[in-house]
């Protein structure tokens, strides 16, 4: 079954009348518990034909690198393997999207295209410019969320404890089983070609050794910390000497993995509640927030998009003496007075990945060390975005806009510099791990 709510057609007063269904896959790249294919498949299904799966590759996407071109198409030649025993065709097109796609329709007879859904303005446009230059349905799916991102609230909120009710109330509608995806029933009659994965994959350099590519290094990784690092995640995961996060979010970035499957495993746990829910809220609550904040405020990539008292206090401070400036390549390169900074910067140049805990100062630090709060969120939403597998995401974003101007957070005591944006400083680290043993760590991943 799929629900309605879920749904959102992108040009409306068209209709599906029949002909092969497009899933045009674009951020939730995995074939299992997706709601996106489960409607492609319905919608065919009910005019007896049938799905093909089509992905465009878009060299020249924002703040896309190499490494995650490398992760990204690792995972793809995954989903064209599933797909072959559902006997579901996979196509890989490249280039601008909205042209490629309409030849492609064109090509094939297509009579609907079914997508998923992302809150991120580029991803929208190009949704929006396809379904207005076809007069087939555009139906898009909100197959990255539990609750998905439109009926969880119709408004951006003002922070978790806002939209925390309103997940919670809906939850028990939508986090639910998946159907079971069979086989389907209609065959494709068309020509499919054959896609040279190791060539497209090998283009991209070498894979990231720290956080494998593909489904089933997806799926390990939920399984192993389902086993061990849940356990003791409510106390732990602050410690970046501890293996007690998930590492899942390049996987949830690119969609290897559902979070409704993560949530639905995680929930039979064996672990305490606390750990559970502390875990639950992170993935659901903090997860979903942040794709309200990027659906719903258009500034969500600049500090125009901060709350009205942050704005304020921004202007109250911005002549502030600051009594370390640092430049781009400064920051890039580590190259900061601060050993724990330079740490945490490069464990995310070396593996792609930096620990939740140490996002947040290194965030705060980056504005404490810039002259101003601007030129502070271009810079850590860069860096963030070229070096991190997970980065690009609502969840980047919001992590940037929540540490350097205070989105979701509340108004904290007067100080140079941040104003009332909550501050956070090294001796602060120091009372809640060891700072030698991470710098030692960083040091050893070389
Ligand atoms: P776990 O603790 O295991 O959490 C599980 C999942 O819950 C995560 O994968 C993520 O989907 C979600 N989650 C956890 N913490 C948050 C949070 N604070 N906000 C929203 N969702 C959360 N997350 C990204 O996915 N991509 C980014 O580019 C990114 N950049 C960030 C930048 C800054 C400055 C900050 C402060 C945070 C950023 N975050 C980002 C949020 C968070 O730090 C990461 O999601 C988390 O560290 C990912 O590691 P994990 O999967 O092991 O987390």
């Amino acid at each position: 079954m799929t629900d309605i709510r879920r749904e959102h057609q992108l040009n409306q007063g068209v209709t599906y009348f029949g002909g092969p269904v497009i899933y045009w896959m674009s951020r939730d790249m995995r074939v299992r518990d997706n709601w996106a294919l489960i409607k492609a498949l319905h919608l065919a299904e009910s005019r007896q034909c049938a799905v093909c799966i089509v992905f465009c590759l878009i060299p020249d996407y924002p703040s896309a690198s190499h490494e995650h071109f490398r992760f990204m198409t690792e995972g793809l030649c995954d989903v064209d393997h599933e797909l072959e025993d559902l006997k579901i065709p996979f196509f890989m097109l490249q280039g601008d999207p909205v042209s490629e796609l309409n030849k492609f329709i064109k090509q094939i007879g297509a009579g609907a295209v079914v997508t998923d859904f992302s809150p991120l303005k580029h991803s929208r446009k190009m949704k929006s410019e396809l379904a207005l230059s076809i007069n087939i349905p555009v139906i898009e799916v909100d197959a990255h969320n539990i609750v998905p991102c439109r009926m969880a609230s119709h408004k951006e909120e003002f922070a978790a404890r806002t939209i925390r009710p309103k997940i919670n109330g809906l939850l028990p509608q939508f986090l639910v089983e998946f159907p079971e995806l069979r086989r389907q029933k209609f065959e494709w009659k068309g020509h499919v070609a054959h896609i040279d994965w190791d060539r497209i994959i090998n283009s991209f350099g070498k894979p990231n050794e720290f956080y494998p590519a593909g489904i089933k290094n997806a799926d390990d990784q939920l399984r192993n910390f389902l086993t061990g690092g849940l356990n003791g995640y409510s106390a732990k995961r602050n410690d970046p000497n501890l293996d007690n996060q998930s590492n899942l979010s390049p996987y949830l970035h690119f969609g290897n993995i559902s979070a409704q499957r993560v949530a639905l495993n995680a929930k039979e746990a064996f672990w305490s509640p606390d750990d559970i829910n502390a875990f639950l809220e992170e993935l659901i609550v903090r997860r979903e927030l942040a794709e309200n904040y990027c659906f719903y405020n258009e500034n969500y990539d600049s500090v125009a998009g901060a709350h009205d008292w942050a704005k304020k206090t921004i202007e109250e401070h911005r002549d502030d003496t600051r009594e370390y400036i640092y430049g781009f390549d400064e920051f890039e390169r580590a190259r900061t007075h601060d050993e724990l900074w330079n740490a945490a910067q490069k464990e995310m140049l070396i593996t792609g990945k930096m620990h939740g805990y140490m996002r947040m100062y290194w965030a705060k630090k980056i504005l404490e060390w810039t002259p101003d709060v601007e030129t502070a969120f271009d810079t850590a939403l860069a860096l963030n975005d070229k070096y991190s597998l997970d980065g690009r995401d609502p969840n980047g974003y919001t992590g940037v806009a929540w540490s350097i101007c205070g989105v979701h957070d509340r108004a904290w005591q007067n100080r140079p510099v941040f104003g009332k944006i909550r501050y956070m400083n090294y001796n602060g680290c120091r009372s809640k791990f060891s700072v030698d043993r991470y710098i030692q760590k960083i040091k050893d991943l070389k």
